[in-house]
């Protein structure tokens, strides 16, 4: 019998800007039987966490991807906590009809994410689509506040994870409808964080679910997950190469409904990528296609890097009883 032994390497690519507190991007590209898949969990998750991550990697990379039912995926632009005019600039290159503006950066204003909102609608136009992303830095009583004037200047599609807990979420859709405000709030770390998203359809804490592959443990995973809670997802990164972007463009594409732009745009959020051909929006949208990787010294992490990932592998594989 001929065993196909996943044949593994560490990446290490910069980002273009800081994006939730990081600079570089690293993780471990695995080439199995069905392609190449993408482990690179966010250096303080512990090993249980990541054992998730592992997962999604081995299906990428042994099982593959369950028949895509579209073959492009409709995709925002994803805009840091950047200045507005650079909001401005990288929401026009970007192509995209949507974008998603990160807001509430620690050492940043509610009048520093209203200007970079301003500027996004402004580039937009009124056809677009602005939703923000507060990754849960706001109290539900900030959130009130901050959501009412950033609704006012931008429009917005939806607000993802307003606030950090799912019982938070809950009081604040219920105060917002309570003061006749329309605005849909995703549910991101309620989700893929709290260990129960159930709970996010019971507590009715949300009217999106925002989807991540690799977090999440797979694609077929996602997919019994989207089913289960019944909410419209919106499938997003977790700011990966073009490998993980696959997974993520998989997952999409075997949705039975995709009514949102997803989060799969952001390999421009790093410095380069693994693959000469990458997955990048044109025209707002990315294609279900395969993805190559082409080993090159510019991405390849350097010894000590890749002894670590090796080393956090490890500690998993002891975890999951995976001994490859
Ligand atoms: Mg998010």
């Amino acid at each position: 019998m001929i065993v196909h032994l996943p044949r593994m390497v560490v990446y290490d690519l910069a980002t273009t800007t800081r994006f939730r507190g990081l600079t570089r991007r690293q993780g471990v590209l695995i080439d199995g039987a069905a392609g190449w898949g993408e482990w690179s969990p966010f250096p303080e998750y512990d090993a249980g966490e990541a054992a998730w991550w592992w997962a999604a990697a081995l299906e990428a990379a042994e099982e593959g991807y369950p028949t895509p039912v579209r073959d492009a995926v409709e995709v925002n632009c994803t805009i840091p906590a950047v200045s507005a005019a650079d909001a401005h600039a990288r929401t026009l290159a970007s192509g995209c009809r949507t974008a998603k503006v990160k807001v509430a950066e620690r050492g940043q204003s509610l009048a520093d994410d209203l200007a970079r909102v301003e500027a996004v609608r402004d580039a937009l136009g009124a056809s677009g689509q602005v939703r923000i992303d507060a990754n849960g830095a706001w109290t539900v009583d900030e959130a009130l506040v901050a959501l009412r004037q950033l609704d006012r200047v931008g429009a917005l599609e939806y607000a993802e994870q307003p606030c950090a807990t799912t019982e938070d979420l809950a009081d604040l859709r219920r105060r917002l409808a309570r003061g006749g405000h329309a605005l849909r709030i995703a549910a991101d770390e309620s989700i893929r964080r709290s260990g129960d998203p159930q709970r996010v359809v019971e507590l009715e804490a949300a009217d999106i679910a925002v989807l991540k592959v690799q977090p999440l443990g797979g694609v077929r995973r996602c997919l019994r997950l989207a089913e289960q809670l019944g909410l419209p997802v919106v499938v997003s990164s977790a700011l990966e190469t073009s490998v993980g972007i696959r997974m993520g463009v998989a997952l999409a594409a075997a949705l039975p409904e995709l009514p949102f732009a997803c989060g799969l745009n952001t390999v421009p959020l790093l410095a380069g990528d693994v693959s000469a051909n990458p997955l990048v929006a044109v025209a707002g949208r990315l294609p279900v296609r395969e993805v190559t990787v082409d080993e090159r010294p510019d991405w390849r992490a350097d010894a000590p890097t890749a002894a670590w990932w090796q080393a956090r592998l490890e500690q998993v594989q002891a975890r999951t009883g995976d001994l490859r």
